[in-house]
């Protein structure tokens, strides 16, 4: 599965499921532009790392997802966009008469507006090039609920509304738009989780993994960033020319339950 010639952009890509979708992608032949909000000489060094690993062109670009403007800038910035990866993503638990409003407005912001403003500026570069595809990394919260999540499942629910949106609006073109939807992958996001979880339930972190975290993923498994990246280059690949609008869950069976 070649994708040589084309140029993919994922957002929030130096950790994490933006990375490991980075890098599936190089793997796969396409030139990739990094993103987060940092700009450090580690920022640098991985997509040199990356460049010289997969023989692909990398650049790192810094922009801010929670600006809307920056998000444009980003795609303009890296000039061309075949792929877009709208993966960026930040989390915050807390009840919702207690959801500190400046933690709604930034997961709002960052998991679900930047991929309007993303998808808006990379739309006229996919035309202009004659094929396209948006590969939205929704989440299992995107499907279904959880308490004390209000923002994140509502930005991952918008998530997929959107995906649905763009599909229908690009359906006659050579254009398609799906979302990922991941359970639970070991990630710095998750990783942060645990101890806490661990705390909360008087657990050790191994039995908050598997009783708490992993309760509704019937595989009892973290999914890995490399399977998240290998379901992109998937959607990015010929035999995925006709799916779109749709939902990929990546989740070890959370959502059949
Ligand atoms: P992570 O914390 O490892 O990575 C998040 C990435 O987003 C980082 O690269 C970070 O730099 C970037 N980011 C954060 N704020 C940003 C901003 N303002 N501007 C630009 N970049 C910013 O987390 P992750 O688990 O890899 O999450 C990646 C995506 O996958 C998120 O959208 C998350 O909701 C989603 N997801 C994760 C899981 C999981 O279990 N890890 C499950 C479902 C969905």
């Amino acid at each position: 599965m070649s994708l040589k010639g084309k140029t993919a952009i994922v957002t929030g890509s130096n950790s994490g499921i933006g990375l490991g979708v980075a890098r599936e992608l190089a793997r796969a032949g396409a030139s990739v532009v990094l993103n987060s909000f940092t700009d450090n000489d580690e920022d640098h060094k991985l997509a040199e790392d990356m460049a010289r690993e997969f023989g692909v062109d990398v650049r790192y670009i810094k922009a801010d997802m929670s600006k809307g403007e920056e998000c444009r800038a980003l795609i303009e910035q890296a000039g061309a966009c075949d792929i877009l990866v709208n993966n960026a993503g930040i989390q915050h638990v807390a009840p919702i008469d207690e959801f500190p409003t400046e933690k709604w407005d930034a997961i709002i912001a960052i998991n679900m507006s930047s991929t309007f403003h993303c998808t808006a500026a990379a739309l006229p570069m996919m035309r202009k090039a004659g094929w396209g595809r948006v590969v939205n990394i929704a989440s299992a919260h995107g499907l279904t609920a959880s308490p004390f999540k209000s923002a994140y499942v509502t930005a991952k629910h918008g998530v997929v509304g959107m995906t649905k949106v763009v599909a229908l609006e690009t359906a006659k073109e050579p254009i398609t738009a799906n979302a990922i939807c991941p359970g639970y992958v070991k990630t710095p996001l998750v990783e942060a989780q645990i101890p806490d979880t661990a705390k909360e339930y008087n657990m050790t972190e191994e039995e908050a993994i598997e009783q708490v975290i992993l309760a509704r993923q019937p595989s009892k498994e973290f999914a890995t960033t490399e399977q998240i990246g290998g379901t992109a280059v998937f959607l990015c690949s010929d035999a995925a020319e006709q799916i779109t609008g749709t939902t990929i869950s990546v989740d070890g069976g959370w959502t059949a339950l």
